[in-house]
């Protein structure tokens, strides 16, 4: 399933479920949202690194991937299948007609690109040039569907609007 796909209730459904607050979340659902958002880590609770939850541990984070949420952007890239090939440089530079500068549309000429390959990975340069970081055009994947290495996924904070109990 791609990763874009998962629920909160498959993952939560894995978790110890005891809503110790140990990693930071309020509740193990919430937890679970952290995961998908890629604000947190499989790794960032404690309980799951016990060996009775080696199980759920393994298929979180076979379910999740390795990705790592690049800080300040909605990207979240697996750094062992990057290649710095740069397709997704490009296909950004070349699809976006328009892009963001201080909340408002500007011609992309105006603004530097938002992503660069450096040291032979993507970077994030400049998250303000990305249309997702303006509300309302969060809809932009382009970077992500193009990479040939599927090292590159998008995705947005989420808070859960419910707890379990
Ligand atoms: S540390 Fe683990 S068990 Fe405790 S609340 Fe967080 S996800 Fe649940
Ligand atoms: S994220 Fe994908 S498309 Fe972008 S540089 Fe890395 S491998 Fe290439
Ligand atoms: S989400 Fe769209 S605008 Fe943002 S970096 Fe990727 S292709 Fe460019």
């Amino acid at each position: 399933m791609p990763r874009k796909d998962l629920q909160p209730l498959q993952i939560y459904r894995l978790l110890p479920r005891t809503n110790c607050k140990l990693c930071g979340c309020p509740t193990c659902y919430a937890f679970a949202f952290n995961l998908i958002s890629r604000s947190r880590r499989v790794e960032d609770c404690p309980e799951l690194l016990k060996d009775e939850f080696g199980e759920s541990f393994r298929a979180l984070k076979k379910m999740l991937g390795e990705g790592e949420r690049i800080a300040g952007s909605d990207h979240v890239l697996d750094r062992s299948r990057c290649t710095g090939c740069g397709d997704c440089v490009a296909v950004c530079i070349r699809a976006l007609t328009t892009i963001t500068k201080n909340g408002r549309l500007a011609q992309r000429a105006a603004v530097p690109p938002p992503l660069k390959v450096m040291d032979g990975r993507l970077q994030v340069v400049e998250w303000s040039s990305c249309k997702r970081a303006v509300p309302g055009l969060d809809i932009c994947n382009l970077c992500a569907e193009k990479c040939p290495f599927s090292a590159l996924d998008l995705v947005k904070p989420e808070e859960p609007d419910q707890e379990d109990s």
